[in-house]
């Protein structure tokens, strides 16, 4: 017993130790380059960013922003067709789950911001306007709102397909959905298994101990699939300039399981 518990120790000290040494080379270049990087959210300024549990160097120390949030951020200040003029200023707007990032501002610059959550355990908002789930949004009428935004939503909801059709029906007929996904890295279907429901487990298979399923690269045609024209905005929409300065990859990719290191937004047109 306590033979095999050294062993097992062992391998594992020997197979972080191989890990760090083939990240030895981006882990150098990342210091050669001494990359100035800036939260395109909060403009802080940093030699580099904050690294979490999956990922070094992408927390913006001052707001918290991720890849995630920048990549959204980015999109609304450089790509035209989904500008802040389009798709927020002046528009009744739905965030669902906001992050406090980014509900400032948005609340800034749209008409009518409201915001929505189905409070499940370990999380915690102020003063959110729609305690709803996104599966059954019944006190929501058909085509009321712009723009929806459920940035990291859908992996926690039992029934995506019903989610993404209750965002279609409240949105206007020209308005946009907003989503963001965990997406395992050359993942092509989405692994999702109802046997699944213990929390450890659940960790195990998805990454995350109340995530319900873990999205592959079909997400993009399940948004399709209910009608949605949908676009796909990551990294290499930006100058390579932009994306490097505002970290909008993750500057040293992880090799962690479930990890996902091709963050993409999606906005779907009704
Ligand atoms: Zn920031």
């Amino acid at each position: 017993m306590f033979k095999n518990k050294f062993w097992e120790k062992a391998v594992a000290l020997i197979k972080l130790s191989i890990k760090k040494v083939l990240l030895l080379p981006s882990l150098l270049y990342f210091k050669i380059a001494n990359s100035n990087v800036e939260c395109n959210i909060c403009k802080f300024k940093a030699n580099r960013f904050r690294s979490n549990d999956w990922h070094s160097y992408i927390i913006c120390p001052n707001c918290g922003s991720e890849v995630r949030h920048r990549l959204l951020w980015a999109t609304f200040e450089h790509i035209n067709d989904f500008s802040l003029t389009k798709l927020i200023k002046n528009k009744s707007v739905l965030h669902f789950a906001p992050e406090k990032i980014i509900r400032l501002l948005l609340k800034k610059f749209a008409k009518n911001y409201k915001t929505a959550d189905y409070f499940s355990e370990g999380y915690t908002y102020d003063n959110i306007d729609y305690y709803i789930d996104i599966s059954n949004m019944y006190d929501i009428k058909d085509e009321f709102f712009d723009c929806v935004i459920a940035c990291d939503v859908l992996e926690h909801v039992e029934d995506d397909t019903k989610a993404i059709k209750e965002v279609y029906r409240i949105l206007k007929n020209g308005g946009y959905s907003i989503f963001t996904v965990p997406q395992r890295d050359n993942l092509k279907i989405t692994y999702e298994d109802p046997l699944i429901t213990n929390p450890d487990e659940r960790e195990k298979a998805y990454g995350q101990f109340d995530h319900l399923r873990i999205y592959g690269d079909d997400f993009i045609s399940l948004l399709e699939s209910y009608s949605f024209k949908v676009f796909e905005i990551d990294e290499n929409c930006f100058t390579k300039q932009i994306a490097e300065r505002n970290v909008l990859f993750p500057p040293i990719k992880s090799e962690i399981k479930n990890v996902t290191n091709y963050r993409k937004v999606f906005i779907g047109l009704k």
